[in-house]
């Protein structure tokens, strides 16, 4: 069995809210929070995002229960659960007994490959722990917001995993070589290291460089240095890891685009008044007030996070850069990378 690791506003909320005891109000808020702000994220981020077909259920984590929202059929019939909330987009069920005993949840998960009767047998559930959970574990995490974004990330990694044509693709092709391989060839290899960095040099350089002609050749390098870096690895490390990169850079370098794309909106969101008054955890977005993507290197250097996050999402804004779209293609063709096309631009 294989464990994939991988996120409008209505006022309009059911009699269910009235009868609870006001601890489980924050839950609610949150939850209803991250839909609201999935619908932005459609609106001006991702068209696709809350496509019907695409609908990732989530499993809120407190330190005692879980919550499920929007589940499945199958879900319903294998944990005995009670609908607590309503409103128009959601519906939250509070399971009778935890839905596991892990402290820590925040990721999207799905059974693949083997046929199980697991609930999420090639159906990704978003899971994550609540805020209060998650910052015992990451203390770095101190806000609500904060903790949003991260959720996101791992939401859009459900909505990948939604699309029939990536799923077969990454089932077949790819999980047999997990994203580990890679980084430990990063780590163990300081020649592929510097290469990398050059490549990742290279695309900041043609994402900052105003010319257009001097932005292509600059392109053009990159792929030049690319190609012959995975000659190398081929004859060095015995391993074709061309796919493999490609999957892993579109994946993540497309999760984190996105949530760096929340770090912008929330640079100018005015504060949820229902959240802030229930949850003190949430800071109206101060932390975001001035964002400046200069202050988060580790979304965009290859020497401050896993490479193959911060070439991919260097590619998606690329792609921005040069109007070309790739948004509606991802995730329905297969295997189609960012990769793939920069190089047939
Ligand atoms: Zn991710």
């Amino acid at each position: 069995m294989q464990r994939l690791i991988f996120i409008l506003f209505t006022f309009l909320t059911f009699s269910f809210n009235d009868k609870n005891d006001g601890k489980e109000q924050i839950i609610f808020d949150r939850i209803e929070f991250i839909f609201n702000l999935k619908q932005t994220i459609q609106k001006d981020v991702w068209e696709s995002f809350t496509d019907k077909q695409f609908d990732v259920p989530l499993i809120y984590f407190t330190d005692t229960s879980s919550y499920v929202v929007n589940p499945t059929d199958k879900f319903l019939t294998t944990f005995k659960s009670k609908l607590v909330f309503e409103n128009r987009q959601i519906k939250i069920y509070k399971t009778e007994q935890r839905v596991d005993s892990l402290p820590f949840h925040m990721e999207t998960g799905l059974t693949s490959r083997k046929q199980t009767d697991e609930y999420n047998y090639h159906s990704p559930f978003m899971r994550c722990s609540s805020y209060e959970e998650v910052f015992k574990k990451i203390p770095d995490v101190l806000s609500t917001e904060e903790w949003v974004t991260m959720i996101m990330h791992e939401y859009f990694h459900g909505f990948q995993f939604k699309h029939p044509t990536y799923m077969d693709y990454y089932e077949k092709n790819i999980v047999q070589v997990q994203p580990d391989s890679l980084i430990n060839i990063y780590n163990n290899n300081s020649w592929f290291k510097n290469l990398i960095d050059k490549e990742n040099e290279t695309l900041l350089k043609s994402l900052s460089e105003p010319n257009s002609a001097k932005t292509e050749k600059l392109i053009d390098t990159f792929f030049k240095i690319r190609s012959q870096r995975r000659i190398e690895t081929k004859q060095r490390v015995k391993l074709d890891i061309a796919n493999y990169e490609k999957c892993f850079e579109t994946m993540e370098g497309t999760a984190r685009y996105v949530e760096f794309s929340i770090y912008n909106k929330f640079s100018t969101m005015p504060p949820d008044y229902k959240l802030s008054k229930s949850d003190t955890s949430f800071k109206s977005f101060k932390k975001f007030r001035n964002y400046k993507i200069e202050n988060d290197k580790w979304l965009y250097l290859t020497e401050k996070t896993t490479y193959f996050y911060a070439v991919g999402f260097n590619m998606a804004k690329l792609l921005d850069k040069l109007k070309i779209e790739y948004r509606t293609k991802l995730f329905n063709e297969g295997g189609l990378s960012l990769e793939d096309i920069l190089i047939n631009r």
